[in-house]
């Protein structure tokens, strides 16, 4: 889970992270009376779930109230990369003398931590890699092992803080790592760690974190009271909503080719055949959805899992991919077919059968003779035939 950059910024002063006073606000009237509060020049700030939001015009510099307002109401109902904009940060503002990048992130390949950080901040990480690579220091914290004191000043110093700044940089790298830790975190960024203060005073420069972008790790919200205090983020998926009241295991995942399975691994194949297809076929067609029926399903959650899949619009095609073991494959066509009855769904339905009764189900479903369902024999043809579908349908729409 995602968390805007008013919920980010309240984790890292919790863990002592310096960054500027600031008010979250909803409507121009809150703004005016938080930039009052604060003073001016302050920074009003669009919280969206996306990077680049000063290029896009969300981030913005107010010298008095009416600018304040004004910039409220042209950033309230904005819409960045296709994110609507959800209220803004009122932010004091500093005079910026230089800005860093620091981030601790899990490492999937190789099992542990990394601190990623530059000299060279302000921008995304991605674009400062792209043109200074040699810039852009990573740093392994090991997952057994700690990060203390004399590893995050090592860490500092070889990222390439100017001297002055090596020790506070250091003690805000141990910080970020409790926040981290303490977060159940996946990533804590903050970018711009910027150096602050009168540049021609140098006992007034300190550093201070003038962004933040933290993503918690959504199998841990139990250790936290399920994320209560930041629901504004919990964003629920309707599909997602509606296959847990049915008790189903489904995700959403965008694409065009619906994929019903049994068994978490079987499901997973079926996704990575699909996405194959649509490479290979160079359409571009992914699956939509993962949605594991489980084992021994009977007709009743097939069918409830068909009607599920099929009500997302955009789906155009469906795969059916049931290797039956305790599940009957016989169950799972009459499931389809009373779906079918039920939705009159002209969407094309590509059904793999095997074990466990399929001759049965595939009898079945012949005798329907519904020219929207079509057999495959193995995983493989059964997911080029539904991405090819798909794609069809996505033409002549
Ligand atoms: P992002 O574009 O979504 O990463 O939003 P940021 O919060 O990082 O702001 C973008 C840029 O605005 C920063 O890199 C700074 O250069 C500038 N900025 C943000 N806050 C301040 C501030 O308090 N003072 C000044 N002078 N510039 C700021
Ligand atoms: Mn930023």
């Amino acid at each position: 889970m995602d968390l805007y950059e008013y919920q980010a910024r309240e984790l890292l002063e919790e863990h002592d992270i310096p960054t500027p006073k600031a008010i979250f606000a909803q409507n121009s009237h809150e703004v005016a009376e938080a930039a009052d509060q604060l003073g001016y020049p302050c920074v009003i700030k669009a919280q969206v779930k996306i990077g680049h939001r000063g290029q896009a015009g969300g981030v913005k510099l107010a010298h008095n109230r009416d600018e304040a307002i004004l910039l409220a109401e042209s950033i309230l109902p904005m819409t960045i990369h296709g994110h609507k904009v959800n209220g803004v940060l009122v932010a004091e503002a500093k005079n910026i003398i230089h800005e860093y990048y620091v981030s601790i992130s899990v490492d999937r390949s190789s099992r542990d931590f990394d601190v990623l950080a530059t000299a060279n901040g302000g921008t995304e990480v991605e674009e400062i890699a792209k043109e200074h690579p040699e810039s852009v220091k990573r740093l392994h914290i090991d997952a057994l092992g700690d990060f203390d004191l004399e590893a995050a000043t090592k860490m500092a110093d070889s990222i390439g803080f100017y001297h002055a700044d090596g020790a506070q940089a250091a003690q805000i790298l141990l910080k970020m790592w409790q926040c981290f830790k303490d977060s159940d975190a996946t990533l804590v960024e903050i970018n711009p760690l910027a150096k602050i203060g009168d540049p021609d005073d140098e006992s007034s420069k300190s550093l201070c974190a003038l962004d933040a972008k933290i993503s918690l790790d959504g199998n841990a919200a139990f250790r936290h009271d399920g994320w209560q205090r930041f629901a504004d983020s919990i964003e629920a998926d309707p599909y997602e909503l509606k296959a847990q009241e049915h008790g189903l295991h489904y995700v959403h995942l965008h694409g065009e080719v619906g994929v019903i399975g049994n068994g978490a691994g079987l499901v997973m194949s079926s996704l990575d055949a699909v996405s194959g297809a649509g490479k290979e076929q160079r359409t571009g067609i992914k699956p939509a959805n993962f949605l594991d029926i489980g084992g021994g399903a009977s007709a009743a959650v097939m069918s409830d899992s068909l009607g599920i899949v099929l009500s997302d619009p955009q789906v155009r095609s469906v795969f059916v991919n049931v290797y039956g073991g305790i599940t009957s494959c016989e169950q799972v066509a009459r499931g389809i077919l009373e779906a079918l009855d039920k939705l009159g769904s002209g969407k094309p339905i590509v059904v793999r059968f095997d074990g466990n009764a399929a001759a049965e189900g595939l009898s079945i479903l012949a005798q329907a003779d519904n020219p929207n369902l079509h057999v495959a024999k193995t995983m493989e043809e059964a997911a080029q035939q539904a991405a090819r579908l798909a794609a069809d349908a996505k033409e002549n729409h």
